[in-house]
């Protein structure tokens, strides 16, 4: 299955991400992990994209379609992937059906993960994720056993930048102004997918599961 992700900052993207992809047995690709993978590593990607995460705005297209690009050339993905973050305005969604279409596929879904702004708020400042693979965590909603250390790997924990509540409130001023679009541009062609993304991470989960099925 070829699947697109989308939501505002905080919907849980990336909880759901890990634990869907899972279940269908294909990988899960996340351009903000992959942007913070090279900021974190220097790489002049990284260098090029700081400035816009740190303020909350997106990276610029040309760029980022262009990982995107290399990213989905690769053989993990040519049986099916889960798309992260990316699509997040209506011409990286153009570009993605002209990658698609050049290797004679297409997306099958875009599930939508609905959350009210003041959830948001909550959930983003209490985000934690480990440096070594970027799992997710929240101190209050999905504590780890040990404080400050990933339940999943055991590797440290740390505060996103780009995680302060006056940025949170921009990124959400930019996914409504930029990326909400993309639910009627999906809508209009028959692929929107909208579940309710509140409630214990495994009924999302399962919600998911029961509406990709
Ligand atoms: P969240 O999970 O909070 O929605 P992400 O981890 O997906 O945030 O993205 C973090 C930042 O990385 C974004 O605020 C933006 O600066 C950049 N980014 C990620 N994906 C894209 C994209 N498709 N286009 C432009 N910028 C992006
Ligand atoms: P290639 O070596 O030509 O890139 P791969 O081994 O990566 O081919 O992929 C095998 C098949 O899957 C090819 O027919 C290719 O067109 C297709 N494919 C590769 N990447 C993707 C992708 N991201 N999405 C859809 N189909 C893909
Ligand atoms: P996104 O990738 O959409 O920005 P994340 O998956 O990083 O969202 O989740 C944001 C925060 O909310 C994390 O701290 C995560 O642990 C927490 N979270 C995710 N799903 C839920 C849920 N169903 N209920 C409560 N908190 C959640």
């Amino acid at each position: 299955m070829r699947i697109v992700l989308v939501g505002p900052p905080g919907a849980g993207k990336g909880t759901q991400a890990q634990y869907i992809a899972a279940n269908l047995s294909i990988p899960a690709v996340s351009t903000g992990d992959i942007f913070r993978a090279n900021v974190s590593q220097g790489t002049p990607l990284g260098r090029e994209a700081k400035t816009y995460m740190d303020a909350g705005n997106l990276v610029p297209d040309e760029v980022t379609i262009g990982m995107v690009r290399e990213r989905l050339a690769q053989p993990d993905v040519a049986g099916g992937f889960l798309l992260d973050g990316f699509p997040r305005n209506t011409a990286q969604a153009k570009v993605l059906d002209e990658i698609l279409a050049e290797n004679d596929t297409e997306l099958d879904v875009v599930l939508e993960l609905k959350v009210d702004d003041s959830e948001i708020i909550q959930r983003i400042s209490g985000r934690r994720q480990c440096r070594a693979n970027g799992h997710v965590c929240h101190i209050l909603t999905d504590a780890p056993k040990v404080a400050g250390i990933c339940d999943e790997c055991g590797s440290e924990l740390y505060q996103r930048d780009d995680d302060r509540e006056e940025t949170v409130r921009h990124r959400l001023d930019v996914y409504k102004e930029q990326t909400e679009p993309l639910v009627g541009y999906y809508s209009e062609r028959n692929l929107l997918l909208p579940i309710q993304a509140t409630g214990p991470v495994k009924e999302v989960t399962e919600r998911a599961m029961t509406a990709l099925r």
